[in-house]
């Protein structure tokens, strides 16, 4: 399965941020068809990147988007409005929504309801926190956040990221083995779940991945590519993580 490098730039980017995307657009391009390159950037920013970039394979993604198609929701923003602007995915669940905007699974769930009805590709983040690795709960709260955030139906385009939470924004990683038992895991419940349709779901990395570790995380097997904050805001870490997931 050929490897997702996602850029999730969160509440970072003005118009001036273009150039650095555009960079990264270039950059991108010689490892078409070899690595899918994606960039997540503010809700403010796709619709200009979509403009600036045109032509270019850099996928554009949301951060999120409300449940509801539209409506009485004051700041609230839609995977059809997202759609519209430009994005073809959109992030849900990430641990930072989830811990600053009390988002449970079953809101997650219904966003990525929303996502599918607007044409949009899921990528729901799972993750525990460093509470739970250190009482054996790892596994179990991945469990409980799969089944409770991922709709029913046939998955489709769905991917997931496994962000356990004490590495994002830290530094700190799992052992490369620790990441293949959680992917592993992952992999199985979304075949238990979908059969063959869940072998085709792409399982994302995400946790201070930056280029001295991504080619040792990207090789573990079932990691199907990363989620990256901190290193994609730069073009040239952003870039060596996708020459690593290329091979190159
Ligand atoms: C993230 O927030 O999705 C993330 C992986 O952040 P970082 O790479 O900065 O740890």
């Amino acid at each position: 399965m050929r490897h997702l490098i996602a850029g999730n730039w969160k509440m970072n980017g003005l118009n001036e941020s273009l150039d650095e995307a555009a960079r990264i657009a270039e950059g991108a391009r010689q490892f078409v068809g070899r690595v899918d390159a994606m960039l997540c950037p503010p809700a403010t920013l796709i619709e200009r990147m979509r403009r600036s970039l045109g032509g270019s394979p850099l996928i554009l993604s949301a951060q999120d988007c409300h449940a509801e198609p539209s409506g009485a929701h004051t700041g609230g923003i839609s995977a059809e409005m997202l759609a519209d602007a430009g994005a073809t995915a959109v992030i849900l669940g990430h641990s930072e929504r989830r811990a600053d905007h009390g988002e449970t699974n079953d809101i997650v769930r219904a966003k990525a309801e929303g996502a599918r009805r607007a044409g949009l590709t899921a990528i729901i983040c799972v993750g525990e926190t460093e509470r739970k690795r250190d009482a054996g709960g790892a596994l179990a709260v991945v469990s409980r956040q799969l089944e409770g955030s991922v709709p029913a139906g046939e998955p489709g385009d769905l991917v997931i990221a496994y962000e356990p939470v004490w590495a994002i924004g830290t530094g700190r990683t799992p052992s490369e083995a620790d990441i293949c038992a959680v992917h592993a895991h992952i992999r199985a419940e979304l075949e238990a779940r979908f059969g063959a349709a869940g072998r085709a779901v792409r399982i994302l990395y995400g946790g201070s991945m930056k280029p001295a570790n991504a080619a040792a995380i990207l090789a573990v097997p079932e990691v199907n590519g990363g989620l990256i904050g901190g290193a994609s805001l730069k073009a040239d870490d952003f870039l060596a993580i996708i020459r690593a997931a290329a091979g190159a």
